[in-house]
């Protein structure tokens, strides 16, 4: 097989496998017949061809995989940041190709297609908030290929000018929140300034609260999480239990039906609470990624909350447990 080019393989492969073709030495050539080399039956097949082509990338990949899923984020900013690296995100452009759209253009700015790269880093309208971190004549920052400009952020521990918090986990959430600040003013005409971006990236996200830590003896941990489909607004919700030395001792899901992000971790919470309770548990931490959520339940007048899930919290706290 000669040097083949299927659209396909871009979506299918890692972007490093479309420079790699079939080759000559996949052939097993005898005196009057050639074989696939690939395959038990030495016939061609796709499958072996997409094993071959993947395997010899999978080294490669593994570097884009310690970059993303060793950072110190939510597990939901380093799916996002995955897609991202993969270019698995619909933007405009992608939706026109895939004749979803007549317009390929950024519905923010209108200066041109809307690509990853103008999304997160050359649109005019995002370009703010990567001045308060570089100088828009920075060459390095602004004009690298666009992987490996997200793998040398994601990969950046500096933490000097960030107000003590490590590059890579601001990038990775300043990611995410320009995604869904695109997405927001695209289907829901809201526009978010670009100080609220900032302030969000940097307090919000009570970026100190989301490494494990461990638990005084007798304590268990409750870990809850919830996820809302942008579309439709259905949701659910899921959690673990577990020891204070982080071994797993239970854990739930549940479908939570039409819900906003804070309800559904309000939700999240609440089962986590009763199922806890349920197992006798004495001594319980709990542990969330949403900053707003907590503030609600800790606050000291959340008997008189305006959120039914609060004022249950309320009194499912009064009972005799620490928590
Ligand atoms: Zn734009």
């Amino acid at each position: 097989m000669g040097a083949v080019s299927w659209p396909l393989r871009q979506w299918a492969l890692h972007p490093n496998a479309i420079d790699q073709n079939i080759s000559i030495s996949d052939l097993i050539v005898d005196s009057d017949s050639c074989h696939w080399r690939w395959s038990p039956k030495l016939c061609f097949n796709v499958a072996s061809a997409y094993e071959c082509l993947a395997g010899n990338n999978w080294n490669d990949r593994s570097a884009d995989r310690k970059s993303v899923w060793s950072l110190q984020v939510p597990q939901r900013i380093r799916l996002f940041v995955w897609k991202a690296l993969h270019g698995q995100l619909m933007t405009q452009l992608e939706r026109a190709q895939r004749r979803l759209t007549s317009d390929p253009s950024c519905p923010i700015c209108k200066s041109g297609p809307e690509t990853l790269p103008h999304t997160f880093r050359d649109c005019p309208a995002v370009q703010g908030i990567w001045s308060r971190f570089f100088a828009p004549d920075d060459s390095e920052f602004y004009q690298s290929q666009f992987q490996n400009w997200l793998l040398r952020n994601l990969n950046s521990r500096t933490s000097a000018s960030h107000n003590g918090i490590p590059w890579c986990i601001l990038f990775s959430t300043f990611l995410r929140l320009l995604w869904k600040r695109r997405n927001d003013y695209v289907f829901s005409s809201e526009t978010w300034p670009l100080g609220d971006l900032f302030n969000c990236a940097i307090v919000g996200q009570n970026l100190e609260c989301i490494a494990w830590s461990k638990l005084p003896a007798q304590w268990l941990s409750l870990n809850t999480d919830g996820a809302v489909d942008m579309v439709n607004g259905s949701s659910s919700i899921g959690g673990v239990i577990g020891s204070c030395d982080g071994s797993w001792l239970s854990g739930f899901n549940k479908y939570i039906g039409i819900s906003t992000p804070l309800q559904t971790e309000l939700w999240g919470i609440f089962i986590g609470l009763q199922v806890a309770w349920s197992l006798g548990v004495e001594f319980l931490q709990v542990q969330v990624d949403n900053s707003e959520a907590v503030n609600l339940v800790n606050d000291l007048n959340a008997e008189r909350s305006r959120f039914p899930l609060v004022r249950s919290f309320a009194d499912l706290r009064n009972h005799c447990w620490a928590t």
